[in-house]
Parts: structure tokens; C-alpha cells; sequence
């Protein structure tokens, strides 16, 4: 049977694909290699307890691209509650993430002298960037490696390096830091031109800024994205195959059709939001600088342990999340108490609380190192988790990293788009996955075939 689309991948990425070409009028199949649908984007149930692949904040939902596609595309769109705050935990205390110079200032967290001494660089990098072409291949240790900080502040900016990328201060790039904090805007103006009002803004970020106004999360869990996507599929136009793993993206110059273990399809669109490194095996005939392209982009695996706590406990008493500075041969961590968005997500007078963190080993040992990180920084934790569940999962599909090439949203073989969090740089996670479709949905109208 012949379709007007294949969409490889029910992940977000491939089922809004699904839903933007559906609606502009096309027939399409969506291939799925689990038996389920939503990748990395899904709430389930475990023993009474509701949780997510993972901990999830969503951001730019004040004027973003998923905004936009909700706007334009989805009939039924989610309950989005306030995200909360941004916290840093140690042994001692928890305070609010540093946004601005002045949070810098007394954030003391870490030595005086090395926040005089950041909060200067950050002023003059910001200055920088704006003025200048940021040098891509920077990393976060060469920008800083001059400086006199102490073990704990490269400490602190390495786990923050990690939280932004997925991956250690020496190959995570300076820019990814600038923006990832929000230091310098993000946005898609940023990338089409008409930079001087992201400009202003950058250093006015420095003066007074919240840098989580603009995240939110889904009151139903973070699968409430992926079902509100498939809630607004219109049914006639959009067909979804679980458990068919794509073995081959036929065609030489350009695409003709689409092979599973079971069956082969005819086609002359196809949107591919699996892995990209994978894409070589599939599309035989790509040529050699684009699949040397696809080899420089690198992963990162998480590790995530839902917890799920015999009573609620003061210290998770937020909205909001937490970043773990635990030092020497602590695990750091990014925690989120999910039950407190919505209660029905643990039984009656317990509490749910994620921890994701990056796999550096065996999972089990990992898994242990959280644990006693967690304990010793929250002793009162020990004794009190009736419930866990472990998930290991790739966050983004390609870490952020210096040398890193992300092809867009055109592969070289004519009618072969490219979707998902390895195609573009912007952002992150869902908001990443919500430009690539912006960047699609371009390349489909420029290439005549919306
Ligand atoms: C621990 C964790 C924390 C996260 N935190 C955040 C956050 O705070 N904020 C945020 O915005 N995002 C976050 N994310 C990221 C976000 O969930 C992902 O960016 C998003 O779900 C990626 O969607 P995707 O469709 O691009 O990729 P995926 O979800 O990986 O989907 C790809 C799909 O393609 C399928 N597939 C692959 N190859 C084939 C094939 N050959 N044939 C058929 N099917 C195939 C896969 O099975 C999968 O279903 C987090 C993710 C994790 C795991």
C-alpha cells in the first residue's frame, strides 16, 4: 500500500510529525519499533505510584515552539501547572540556583572569591557572545581553565555541565552554558536574525531575572504531551504500527520506500526520528561526509530511581526541582517531587520524588551511589522509601558536546527529513524535539510538498 508519509518512530518527535502532516491533509503510516507508543515522553502506573521516563520540566512554554504547534496544530492541549523553582542541595543547606549576577553574589555555596570572580565572566562572556561569533568549539574548561577556583566551585561547574548537556565541563561547549541557564535568549530569533532585542535582554537577565517563568509541567505527568498529540490525530488520515522495527529506508537519490521485518511500504516522504547514528544502516545510500556528520554526535544514558516515600517529608515540601551537589564520591542528581503537582501521582499521604542522574557504570552500583548520596544528604530519606522503580534511558538522543555536527532537518536523499533531539541544537528535550518539527514543517514548504 502506498502512503504520502512514513513516519519512522512514535517517539514526540515522530508523532508530532504524524500530527502536523495529517493535518496539512497527508495520509500517514507511523512505524514503531516497541509496542508502544511515546519513547521517551510517557506517564505510567507502577503499584499505585504514577511516573514519568524520566524527571521532566518543560520549557519555553511562554512563547516557544510547542506553544506554537499546540496553537496550530492540537485539538486537545494539556494542563500545564508553574513549574517552581530551581534549587541547589548540599549537605548543609538548600538556596535558589544562582540566575542573576546578585544571586551570584550570595550564593554562598561556594567561596566568595570564586563568585566575585563568576559573576564577572559571566558578564563579560554574555558581552561576548553578543558581540561576537560564540567560538562552537569551546568548551566550558577551556573558557574557564585559567582561573584559581577552588575543588569545590569546578565541582559545582562540572555538575552543572552535566545538568545542561549530559555530558562533563571539558566537552560541553560555553555557549551551551550561556543559554542553557538563559544567560543569553534562546529563542528562534537567535537563529533567523533580529538579535537586538535578545541582546537587551541578556544583560538585563544579568540584573534581575527567574529563569524558570518559562517552564511549566503537565498536570497529568509529562505523557500528557504524547496523549494530547494522539488525541488530536485526526483517525482517518494517521495509521500507527507498534512492534514493526524500520530495517530499510529504500531508494538512491531519493526515497521510495520504507521496509520492517514484516512488511514494505511505498512512499515518496519519509520522516526519520530514530537515532540519527543509526540512520546510516538504514539509508544505504547516504554519502560519506553526511554519515561522518551523523558519527561526531555523542550520547549520554540516565539513570532514574522513582522513589516512593511512606510519609511526606518537609524537606520535599517545593514545587520545583533540585540539583545535588553531593561532593567527593557523591552521585550528583536532579530530583523533582512529581506528587506534589498532582497527589493522585502517589496513595494517600505518601510521596513520589524522582532522581535522574548519568549512568558512568554498572546500574546497579550507580543505583547505589544515588541512594547513599540521597541518605547522606537527607538522612531522614532512610527507612521511609516503601516504593522504587528504576528506568535507564537516553535523554536527548545526541548530548550537546564541542565537535558535535547536527545535520537539521534535510538528509541528501531527496524526500528523507530528519526529526528529534539529534537534528537540532536549540533548547532542550521536548522543546528541541518541538523545533525540529518547526525546522520540518520549513524544509516541507520551501521543498514544495506542503
Ligand atoms: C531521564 C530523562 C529526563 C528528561 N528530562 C527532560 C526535561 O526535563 N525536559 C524536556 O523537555 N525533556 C526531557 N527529556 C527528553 C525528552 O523526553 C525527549 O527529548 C523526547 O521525549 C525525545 O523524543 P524523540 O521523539 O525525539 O525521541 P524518542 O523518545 O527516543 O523516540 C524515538 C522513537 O523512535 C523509535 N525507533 C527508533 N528506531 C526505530 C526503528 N528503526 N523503527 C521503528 N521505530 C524506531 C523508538 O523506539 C522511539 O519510540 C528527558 C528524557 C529523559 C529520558
Amino acid at each position: 500500500m502506498k502512503y504520502d508519509a512514513v513516519v519512522v518512530g512514535a517517539g514526540v518527535s515522530g508523532l508530532l510529525s504524524a500530527l502536523v502532516l495529517s493535518k496539512e491533509g497527508k495520509n500517514v503510516l507511523v512505524l514503531e519499533k516497541e509496542d508502544y507508543v511515546g519513547g521517551n515522553l510517557r506517564t505510567y502506573t507502577v503499584d499505585g505510584y504514577t511516573v514519568d521516563t524520566g524527571v521532566h520540566a518543560i520549557t519555553h512554554v511562554d512563547n516557544g515552539p510547542l506553544t506554537k504547534l499546540m496553537a496550530e496544530y492540537f485539538d486537545v492541549i494539556p494542563k500545564f501547572t508553574p513549574y517552581g523553582n530551581y534549587f541547589v542541595r548540599t549537605k548543609e543547606k538548600m538556596v535558589p540556583f544562582p540566575w542573576t549576577a546578585l544571586d551570584w553574589v550570595n550564593f554562598d555555596i561556594l567561596p566568595q572569591k570564586d563568585r566575585i570572580a563568576i559573576t564577572s565572566l559571566l558578564g563579560s562572556s554574555v558581552a561576548f557572545s553578543i558581540f561576537n561569533n560564540v567560538d562552537t568549539n569551546q568548551s566550558i574548561y577551556d573558557f574557564l581553565k585559567n582561573q584559581d577556583f577552588s575543588d569545590r566551585t569546578w565541582k559545582f561547574i562540572d555538575t552543572l555541565s552535566y545538568f545542561m548537556s549530559g555530558k562533563s565541563m571539558r566537552e560541553t561547549p560555553m555557549w551551551r552554558l550561556l543559554k542553557g541557564a538563559r544567560y543569553r535568549e534562546e529563542v528562534e530569533s537567535d537563529f533567523i536574525g533580529d538579535k537586538i532585542m535578545g541582546q537587551i535582554a541578556s544583560f538585563g537577565k544579568l540584573i534581575a531575572y527567574d529563569g524558570s517563568y518559562h517552564q511549566a509541567y503537565p498536570r497529568a505527568g509529562a505523557g500528557a504531551i504524547t496523549d494530547s498529540i494522539l488525541l488530536s490525530m485526526p483517525k482517518n488520515k494517521v495509521e500507527i504500527r507498534t512492534g514493526e522495527t524500520v530495517t530499510e529506508i529504500g531508494g538512491v537519490d531519493k526515497v521510495d520506500s520504507v521496509s520492517t521485518k514484516k512488511d514494505s511500504y511505498d512512499t515518496e516522504l519519509v520522516v526519520y526520528s530514530g537515532f540519527m547514528s543509526s540512520l546510516p544502516s538504514l539509508s544505504k545510500n547516504l554519502p560519506k561526509d553526511f554519515t561522518h556528520q551523523l558519527s561526531t554526535l555523542e550520547q549520554t544514558t540516565s539513570l532514574t530511581l522513582w522513589l516512593g516515600l511512606e510519609a511526606k517529608l518537609k524537606e520535599f515540601d517545593y514545587l520545583g526541582s533540585e540539583i545535588c551537589f553531593g561532593f567527593d564520591e557523591g552521585k550528583h542528581y536532579w530530583a523533582m517531587p512529581t506528587s506534589n503537582y498532582n497527589s493522585s501521582f502517589a496513595p494517600k499521604g505518601k510521596q513520589l520524588i524522582g532522581l535522574t542522574s548519568i549512568l558512568e557504570g554498572d546500574p546497579k552500583k550507580e543505583e547505589k551511589r544515588v541512594l547513599e548520596t540521597l541518605y547522606g544528604i537527607i538522612p531522614s530519606v532512610e527507612g521511609r522509601v516503601g516504593f522504587k522503580h528504576v528506568q535507564t534511558t537516553v535523554p536527548e538522543k545526541a548530548a550537546i558536546t564541542v565537535g558535535s555536527q547536527f545535520p537539521g532537518s534535510k538528509s541528501p536523499i531527496d524526500g528523507l527529513y530528519l526529526v528529534g533531539t539529534d537534528t537540532d541544537v536549540r533548547s532542550m528535550g521536548v522543546t528541541r524535539a518541538s523545533f525540529s518539527i518547526i525546522s520540518l514543517l520549513d524544509a516541507l514548504k520551501k521543498d514544495g510538498r506542503l
